[in-house]
């Protein structure tokens, strides 16, 4: 099975019916690009840019970020590239960047609301990306942690500013949904921004109160109960309406019981590790996109992520 996947990587993800359902990797550093397309990789969901901040013990300049996004964007050949801005705080700490400590960190300055904080190292890093987008229009922008619409408006307003300093382009604008607040008022957000991004991982933390860390409680910790289900639907339902698309770049979109129930809440991509993306292009090809769909409305009815993972599993 694992073979067969393997032989069939290359061939665009879609369901057995050919509907099309994109599958990205989730990558940090142009060097890992080769082997994400390698494996079968439809472009890049998701460049968690703050690894280039953690790798070292020093602030990346804005050359240097300009020309670590540049060498992965060129590298994609045209296939999509979703940068996503510093997500700082929370679980990745950034030692030389002296932050103050927090009693909670996950409910605290991290995200855009540390770029809000620090616009010295937002700044640059959005001149990085706006260069970059000059030259290779596969690039997309996308902001983390986003609870408001405010959040939203400042950041593309810093953005915006930005391309007027350096005369660029505009560029597809997305956030992720990975706050309850922001699946909530999806109809609101989806009327200003190219398109969403579930992060699953983050969603199910803040949905069920359950630190996504923490060892006792990582079997509860599923992305497919249906409370965070819900949340993904409610998004779906509310890009669709003002013709918005949305993709996944949590865990679960790598899982194989996540994909499928995903592909039938109707997410149009899913972004997963670099091995996981054949299987998750096998496991969308054994089943109708009305199959999907019919799993993922009952998958809504169980009454926790156990029964979701029974029900798919068959
Ligand atoms: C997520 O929260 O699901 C996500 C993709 O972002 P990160 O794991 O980097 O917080
Ligand atoms: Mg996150």
């Amino acid at each position: 099975e694992r073979e067969a996947a393997r032989a069939a990587r290359h061939e665009p993800g879609a369901t057995s019916d050919g509907q099309r359902v994109e599958v990205a990797a989730n990558i940090n550093r142009a060097a890992d690009a080769e082997g994400a397309l390698d494996a079968g990789a439809e472009g890049v969901g998701l460049m968690r840019t703050e690894f280039l901040f953690l790798e070292r013990d020093s602030v990346p300049t804005e050359d240097e970020q300009e020309q670590e996004y540049r060498a992965m964007a060129a590298a994609m050949e045209g296939r999509p590239l979703i940068i996503r801005t510093l997500d700082i705080g929370g679980d990745k700490e950034v030692p030389y960047l002296g932050l103050a400590r927090e009693d909670n960190s996950f409910l605290g300055i991290r995200g855009i609301r540390l770029c809000f904080e620090r616009p010295d190292l937002f700044l640059p890093q959005l001149r990085a990306v706006a260069r970059v987008a000059n030259d290779h229009p596969n690039v997309h922008l996308m902001f983390p942690m986003i609870a408001t619409l405010e959040d939203f408006r400042r950041a593309q307003a810093m953005f915006d500013e930005v391309r007027r300093e350096l005369d660029t382009p505009r560029i597809p604008l997305g956030v992720m949904i990975e706050v309850p607040s922001a699946a909530l008022i999806a109809d609101e957000l989806a009327q200003e921004v190219d398109f969403f991004s579930v992060g699953t991982n983050d969603l199910t933390q803040y949905t069920l109160a359950m630190d996504r860390l923490h060892p006792q409680l990582a079997r509860q910790t599923d992305a497919m109960h249906p409370a965070v289900l819900k949340l993904i639907k409610l998004t779906v339902d509310a890009a669709e309406r003002h013709g918005k698309w949305v993709g996944v770049c949590g865990g679960a979109a790598g899982d194989d019981v996540g994909a499928l129930v995903l592909a039938g809440l109707g997410v149009k991509e899913l972004s997963v590790s670099t091995p996981q993306v054949a299987t998750v292009k096998a496991a969308l090809r054994r089943r109708s996109a009305e199959d999907l769909r019919r799993l993922a409305a009952e998958a809504l009815a169980q009454p926790n992520a156990e029964a979701v993972r029974a029900l798919v599993k068959g």
